[in-house]
């Protein structure tokens, strides 16, 4: 119920103005996003790098209908992938990118267009994009940009939702050689018809999506905080006699620090997935949704209590 109130609000332009200009607790906008600029994202890259990390960088916008924005966040990526190669952190260091802040929901050509010009920046660079996931409205044609671009830059990451009940069919259709799949759980809301509503539905699913992609010929990036599904993920790649260099784990950066270490530590590659700039309402709103004990903290911010 909380969970669907705060989906809802993530998507309200009136909630958005007035938690924006709420002197809300810095000190949570800072725990889930890196920094506002270019500088900062890379500030963090090299420290998770120095920590033994992967990082997937994400320039935080979501659902423009503007076209100059989309090409503000094209020419960002643009220039956060120089700053990286110039900082000699693009082995440890891939972005991800959202279509609907390239344009998908207005001009889907053009989205395609953008994402294409920041994979082959991303190729000169010498790393990969992910294109995330956003919601069940826009799997296909996100889906079929992620097979344009494979075209090119046959290593380009597509997302897989555990919680859509198309998921393990596409983690098949997926899972050839090359191919990189990052498999969650899902953070939008979802009707019914599509979706799993119970926890223990969406748990299963993503438990028989990781035996597909485990399974299967590509590099499974499993993107979950959930210890049940790391061990689960651990015993798969066990039975499926895959090396560590054959897959990886992936978190969010500031949830489960600590773990994400661990695993690195244990010789399992780990990418913290890394957002910044000013857009970062949707994204927080999406964490605050993800774990009720969050919507604590963001109250006593909001109050000052
Ligand atoms: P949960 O059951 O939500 O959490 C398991 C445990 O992790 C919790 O008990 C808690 O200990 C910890 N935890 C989880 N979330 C939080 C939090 N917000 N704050 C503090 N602790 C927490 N979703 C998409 O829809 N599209 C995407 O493209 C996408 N990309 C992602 C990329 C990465 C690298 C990751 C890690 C997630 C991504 N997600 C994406 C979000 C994902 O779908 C889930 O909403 C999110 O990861 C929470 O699910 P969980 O698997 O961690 O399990």
């Amino acid at each position: 119920m909380l969970r669907s109130v705060i989906l809802a609000a993530a998507r309200n332009k009136w909630v958005e103005r007035r938690v924006e200009t709420t002197p809300i607790s810095r000190g949570l906008v800072r725990r889930f996003v890196a920094g506002t600029t270019t500088e900062d994202a890379v500030r963090t890259t090299q420290q998770l790098a120095d920590d033994g990390l992967l990082i997937s960088l994400d320039y935080l916008g979501e659902d423009t209908f503007n076209a100059a924005q989309a090409e503000h966040t094209k020419d960002e990526y643009l220039r956060l992938l120089s700053s990286l190669h110039a900082a000699k952190l693009t082995e440890a260091a891939e972005v991800s990118v959202k279509l609907t802040a390239l344009g998908l929901l207005f001009d889907p050509e053009g989205a395609y267009v953008n994402a294409k010009e920041i994979c082959d920046a991303a190729a000169d660079a010498g790393t990969t994009v992910t294109v995330d996931m956003e919601d069940h409205t826009v799997t296909d044609s996100t889906l079929d940009i992620v097979n344009r671009l494979r075209v090119d830059h046959p290593k380009t990451g597509a997302v897989l939702q555990s919680y859509l009940r198309r998921t393990e069919a596409d983690c098949k259709e997926f899972s050839g050689p090359g191919s990189r799949v990052r498999l969650c759980k899902g953070a939008y809301k979802e009707p019914e018809s599509v979706a799993y509503q119970a926890r223990l539905d969406v748990d299963r699913s993503y438990v028989r999506c990781i035996n597909a992609l485990m399974n299967g010929q590509g590099y499974p990036m499993l993107a979950t905080h959930d210890p049940r599904l790391i061990e689960i993920g651990l015993d798969r790649a066990k039975w499926f006699d895959r090396s560590p260099d054959t897959y990886e784990f992936q978190m969010l950066f500031g949830i489960r620090p600590n773990e994400q270490k661990r695993l690195a530590a244990d010789g399992h590659r780990v990418r913290v997935y890394v957002p910044y700039g000013d857009e970062w309402y949707g994204y927080l709103m999406r964490r605050l949704a993800e774990r009720p004990a969050n919507v604590g903290f963001f109250l006593k911010g909001v109050t000052g209590k």
